[in-house]
């Protein structure tokens, strides 16, 4: 393939992620926009493989085929709940390779600069993608950790954390220039392990900080960070397609970052130096809490729905794990043809993973014009008759914004406690992910019906079908 040939399809496949990303940002046009991906994805693949590489085919698609199968059959297994776990390990096989590309490059014999602009150009290229590789692979494993629930929620706070991330930051600035000044490979070696050891560390220091309810902002963080790393690979093996795609995934992960923080109202450096939601609950909201817990019936949540006029479902984590979204596309399919108005409220970080909620939502074919964002329906609950919170527990948790001694106090939340009632689908008085205590359940306008969330729709359904 000429050089000629190559640029063109890489510039059609940048085009194609480009469209792909704007296909993903509506759920109407996201299958279109994920097609996009894929194509864009197969000519970028078989692109390099016919125009750049000069070693062995057979190990090459020998690698492949394995790749590919294990992708295939962890794509087929994995379940919806566990699709967080799966994004943040992939994550961190990007931070995995853009680690082994640096040190492989940097270790080949046939790159060898004779110009010295070229070669600070190369040792900085290396250094700074072997860096950002090493915080992204090992903070993406213990994002996955955290969310997968082997590591607890609660933030690791050493004393003095500030100051020894400050330490790590210097010590890799003097070995960034050692390394750079270093004469020959085996000179620049020992910086280099040393700033990827700590490296190692930091990630796993600066995701052991950051507590339960800051782990939507670390999420799309690591997703950022993935990009990043990627960018950086395309900059050591001189591919001016990875270094876009890596750009775009980099670009759109911060943007979302940003989004997930203005969601939780919360600074970006304050989430990364840590400690917020750290599962203690103060003595003030442990005060606050106050009534009785009023559990409700299946056949009594049916009655009260019939008889609504507006009913807003608002679905959380809960919802994903008992996989109840045909049910409750069904219930609102059935309530609607009895003309109740019935919408759905979507907080930004409801569930464990960006887009979480109208993932199954979509999934479960539920009309995309009843699915509201938290700022379109929040004004609305007080003209609520019953508000269906299924499965969600720390998106509306009124004590984020009465208790400010609460580790929520200020998340902005959906406002379920002004409508005339609420009914919380649960199986027990558990918290949620933030480890925070819930005084919504304790309402004198809330009701609780206890169960999984599936089995309790279900009997729902068969009452209202009755
Ligand atoms: P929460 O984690 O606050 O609450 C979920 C609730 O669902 C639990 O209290 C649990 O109570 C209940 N539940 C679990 N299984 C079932 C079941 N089978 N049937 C019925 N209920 C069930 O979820 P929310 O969606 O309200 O909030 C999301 C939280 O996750 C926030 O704290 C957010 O910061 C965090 N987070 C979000 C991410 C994102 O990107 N969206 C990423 C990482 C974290 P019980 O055990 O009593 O049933």
């Amino acid at each position: 393939m000429t050089h000629g040939v190559l640029t063109v399809a890489y510039i059609g496949a940048s085009i194609l992620f480009i469209l792909s990303l704007g296909g993903l940002s509506h759920p109407e046009t996201a299958r279109r926009g994920n097609m996009y991906g894929v194509i864009g994805m197969t000519i970028a693949i078989i692109a390099t493989i016919i125009g750049k590489v000069t070693g062995s085919f057979a190990v090459l698609i020998g690698a492949m085929g394995v790749g590919g199968a294990i992708g295939a059959v962890l794509a087929k297994k994995v379940q919806m709940t566990q699709m967080p776990e799966l994004v943040a390990s992939l994550h961190s096989f990007v931070g995995l390779a853009a680690v082994l590309v640096g040190f492989a490059n940097y270790f080949d014999p046939n790159l060898h600069f004779t110009d010295g602009a070229e070669k600070v150009i190369h040792d900085v290229e290396t250094y700074i993608g072997i860096l950002i590789g090493a915080v992204t692979f090992s903070g993406s494993i213990i994002a996955f950790g955290k969310l997968s629930g082997k590591i607890g929620g609660k933030p690791l706070l050493l004393p003095g954390r500030h100051y020894l991330n400050l330490t790590a930051l210097i010590i890799v600035c003097v070995f960034g220039v050692s390394f750079v000044n270093a004469d020959s490979a085996a000179a620049g070696m020992m910086p280099l392990v040393v700033m990827t050891v700590i490296s190692l560390l930091f990630g796993i220091h600066m995701v052991m900080a950051i507590g339960g309810a800051d782990m939507p902002v670390v999420v799309s963080m690591l997703n950022s960070y993935s990009g990043w790393a990627a960018a950086a690979t395309g900059f050591m093996l001189s591919n001016d397609l990875l270094i876009v795609t890596g750009a775009l995934v980099g670009s759109s992960g911060a943007i979302l970052s940003y989004i997930m923080c203005r969601a939780m109202n919360r600074q970006f450096l304050s989430v990364i130096a840590g400690g917020f939601g750290s599962g203690t609950t103060t003595a003030s909201t442990a005060a606050a809490i106050e009534g009785e817990v009023v559990p409700i019936s299946a056949e009594e949540t049916a009655e009260l729905l019939k008889s609504s006029h507006e009913v807003v479902i608002v679905p959380g984590y809960g919802m994903a794990v008992a996989q109840a979204q045909h049910s409750v596309s069904e219930i609102t399919k059935l309530l609607r043809e009895k003309g109740v108005k019935v919408r759905f409220a979507i907080h930004p970080v409801a569930g464990r993973m960006p887009g979480h909620m109208n993932v199954l939502l979509a999934e479960a074919r539920v009309p995309y014009d009843i699915v509201l964002e938290m700022e379109e329906i929040n004004e609305e609950f007080p003209e609520t008759d019953v508000v269906v919170v299924i499965g969600a527990n720390d998106i509306v948790n009124p004590a984020a914004q009465e208790d400010p001694g609460s580790p929520i106090a200020g998340m902005p939340v959906l406002e379920v406690w002004k409508a005339k009632t609420t009914i919380v689908l649960k199986r027990s008085m558990a918290s949620g992910y933030a480890g925070v205590d819930n005084p919504l359940f304790f309402k004198e306008n809330n009701r609780m019906l206890f169960g999984d969330a599936k089995a309790s729709i279900d009997a729902v359904l068969k009452t209202l079908k009755d």
